[in-house]
């Protein structure tokens, strides 16, 4: 079971977003629980407020420290332990198919998403264990990247997918990328599917699906291969051997 607490200015995006498919059908057998936490529930301005104009000036808003900050302690006071606590934020590490693993043996993630020009430094020192980003752009919002981190960690949580194994499959879990995939009709467009896949032959495929991984990765992503020591003989090799296969 992993628990995501969001710390969020937008809970109802997770209700809609996260309530539908995968993520959806793994929250209601309780393999992972989503529980969106409003800010501003924790403001304890008689307007609500959240956010304050920044010190030294500049343009636009800061989300104030003291309603994450209280957010945060009712969450944890009942705890006797200390979740992983993430900031969103495009300052930090880029997520990683390595790093969803990592989070993924975690029992309990708290996720603050920001909103505006940011949070107050104050309170991300006080409580944020890493930052994590979904890549080097800048979004709106910390709502969309929490959800892309609570997408790709929850699929790898252990009856998630209805077949147990099956993301170490797919692309990047093994720093390659996945082989080509097929399905019916045998003939789409005149372009048949590789004899190999037909031929119930499970060692053959595997290799077809091996080589195939590879260089398809030397291609799409050869940066992907820098510490596996193949050339571009090698690649040359494998595709005749994939040609004689097909
Ligand atoms: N002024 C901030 C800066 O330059 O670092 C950017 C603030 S951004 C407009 C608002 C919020 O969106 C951030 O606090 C963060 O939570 C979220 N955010 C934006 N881009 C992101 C990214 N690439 N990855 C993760 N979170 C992001």
């Amino acid at each position: 079971m992993l628990r995501f607490d969001v710390l969020t200015l937008f809970p109802e995006l997770f209700r809609v977003v996260m309530g539908e498919s995968i993520i959806g059908r793994a929250q209601k057998k309780g393999i992972i629980e989503i529980n969106p936490v409003n800010i501003r529930d924790f403001s304890t301005d008689k307007h609500r407020k959240v956010d304050d104009y920044p010190y030294g000036g500049g343009k636009g808003m800061v989300m104030m420290a003291q309603p994450i900050y209280d957010a945060y302690l009712h969450l944890i006071k009942s705890l006797d332990y200390k979740p992983r606590v993430i900031y969103m934020s495009p300052q930090g590490k880029v997520l990683t198919q390595e790093k969803a693993i990592e989070l993924a043996s975690y029992n309990h993630i708290i996720l603050l998403c920001g909103h505006y020009e940011g949070v107050d430094e104050r309170v991300l020192e006080e409580i944020v264990d890493e930052e994590i980003s979904i890549g080097d752009y800048v979004l709106t919002g910390g709502e969309l990247p929490a959800m892309v981190l609570i997408d790709c960690v929850s699929r790898l949580v252990p009856g998630v997918l209805s077949d147990e194994n099956s993301f170490k499959e797919d692309s990047l879990y093994d720093g390659l990328l996945e082989y080509p995939q097929y399905t019916r009709p045998y003939i789409f467009n005149e372009k048949k599917v590789p004899d190999v896949l037909l031929s119930g032959h499970h060692a053959k495929i595997e290799r077809w699906r091996k080589l195939q991984s590879i260089v398809r990765t030397y291609y799409k992503r050869p940066e992907l291969l820098k510490d596996r020591n193949i050339s571009p003989e090698d690649i040359r090799s494998f595709e005749e051997e994939l040609r004689n296969m097909e």
